[in-house]
């Protein structure tokens, strides 16, 4: 359709010319573009409605100051934003990430694809993101606890339970959620629905930690099977190994594979009998370690430094689990080369637009992050019905819930790929799927 094409270069064209320089967003808004244009011809009303110009621009974005205090008592500034991108499907809902990288191109990119991950749910959200360029790694508990103060501060007059409810993201973790939702709590009293990843002593919900891991494995296993195949006796990679690595790992050893490799920012663990999910649970989760101290324990693990995915070993399916473009055409190039058959993304937006790409010509099975990992923001919309309803499920209960959604978002990907005659696109499958729901939803609100 003429029409549509020229109306998607138009809008991509404009969006280069207001933000030159934000470069992740960018690189997510193409992704998003390129996949979009079958809808167009069952929707005209999308062109007439002007919907991708409007979705692509944030309804509000929020940057803030936040000083805070050092243990030297130094004082120090860090950067705070909240961008509330869509709210057509309900209150803007999306974690927080504190990472020195962190500026506005990066939570707008993670807030645009929040709001079709969220959207894909099927569960009442609208998508949000923010966070910080404040680095918690090698902080005290103390200086930790006043950043959040000083971040809440501003923050909470901005969110709300039937408004805005961020979670965790990278760097952000049960630590840091209590220490926000403390301070919440001493400005505006107790109101548990504010923020999800809440320790469970604090209104969260079982099996949310878990989530996105386990979420991500039920996606990529019902791929598999649809394929007539399974994790049982494959070798597996996990890059990262914070949140969703760490349950990936254990829920995918669960299922009969073998996960031989994870990392963090520095290097990776090769170990060929398998990683041990506990130590790296006890590293990472509880010591705040870095991962080249696995070796310490496990003499059959070698650690080297440098990219996961140059890694040169036999396995199967790979998981990429830790930050955004940490896969290039090159890498993915190598992952094709050990015999990788299924990439499935834990994280956002792990791989760049050419490894798409190699990953397509290989024809391998591609599921992208903003299908894959949609278990963490469904269990965080448990998590908020939880504390409405002033009850806690069980760990099970959850559990069967977070399988259900993934199982029904595997198949509306799926489904939706193939009604728009691109078969086996799963990246097409979740743009379209999970943009159709809030550009209907956008129209019938009216130009807002
Ligand atoms: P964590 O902070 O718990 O863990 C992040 C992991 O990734 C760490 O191992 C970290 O290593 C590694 N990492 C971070 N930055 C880089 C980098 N530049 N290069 C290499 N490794 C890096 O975060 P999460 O596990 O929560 O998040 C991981 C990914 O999953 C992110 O993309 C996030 O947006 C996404 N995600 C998270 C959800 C959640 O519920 N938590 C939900 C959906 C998606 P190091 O410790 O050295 O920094």
């Amino acid at each position: 359709m003429e029409e549509a094409r020229k109306y998607i270069e138009e809008t991509y064209s404009k969006l280069v010319k207001k933000d030159p320089d934000q470069t992740e967003f960018l690189q997510a808004v193409k992704e998003f573009l390129n996949s979009i244009e079958p809808v167009f011809t069952a929707h005209p009303e999308f062109i007439e409605q002007n919907i991708l110009e409007r979705i692509i621009e944030p309804e509000r974005i929020i940057q803030f100051r936040v000083p805070w205090t050092d243990d030297q008592g130094r004082v120090q500034v860090n950067r705070g934003f909240r961008v509330q991108f869509n709210s057509a499907n309900g209150p803007y809902k999306g974690g927080l990430r504190f990472h020195p990288s962190v500026n506005q191109s990066i939570i707008k990119f993670l807030g645009f694809e929040q709001i079709f991950k969220n959207s894909l749910t099927g569960l009442p959200i609208g998508g949000g993101k923010g966070g910080s360029d404040f680095d918690p790694k090698e902080k005290s508990d103390a200086e930790v606890m006043r950043f959040c103060q000083s971040f809440m501060t501003e923050l909470q007059r901005h969110i709300g339970p039937d408004l805005d409810i961020p979670a965790g993201d990278i760097g952000v973790g049960g630590r840091e959620i209590g220490y926000l939702y403390g301070q919440y709590k001493r400005i505006n009293g107790s109101q548990a629905g504010v923020l999800t990843g809440k320790p469970l002593m604090l209104g969260g919900s079982l099996a949310r930690t878990e989530a996105t891991g386990y979420g991500l494995v039920y996606f990529t296993d019902k791929m598999l099977q649809n394929e007539g195949k399974s994790f049982e006796n494959k070798k597996v990679i996990v890059s990262g190994s914070g949140n969703v690595a760490l349950y990936a790992i254990q829920k995918v050893h669960e299922l009969g594979g073998t996960v031989i490799a994870c990392s963090d920012s520095n290097g990776y663990i090769l170990d060929p009998a398998g990683i041990d999910y506990t130590t790296v649970k006890q590293l990472k989760e509880v010591e705040r370690k870095r991962i080249s101290e696995y070796v310490t324990t496990h003499p059959t693990a070698i650690y080297s430094e440098g990219n996961i995915w140059d890694i040169e070993e036999a396995y199967q399916i790979a998981l990429p689990c830790a930050t955004q473009n940490e896969v290039n055409k090159d890498l993915a190039k190598n992952m094709i080369a050990q015999g990788v058959i299924a990439v499935a993304e834990g994280a956002n937006m792990p791989s760049d637009l050419e490894a798409i790409e190699v990953y397509r010509q290989a024809g391998i099975l591609y599921a992208p992050g903003k299908a894959a990992n949609a278990g963490g923001v469904a269990v965080s919309a448990l998590e908020m019905s939880q504390n409405s309803q002033r009850l806690s499920w069980s760990f099970e209960e959850v559990d069967e819930k977070l399988t259900d959604i993934m199982e029904a978002i595997y198949t509306e990907v799926r489904d939706t790929a193939k009604l728009y005659q691109v078969e086996g696109d799963f990246v097409a499958g979740a743009n379209i799927a999970g943009f159709v729901k809030v550009a209907l939803s956008m129209i019938s609100q009216g130009i807002v």
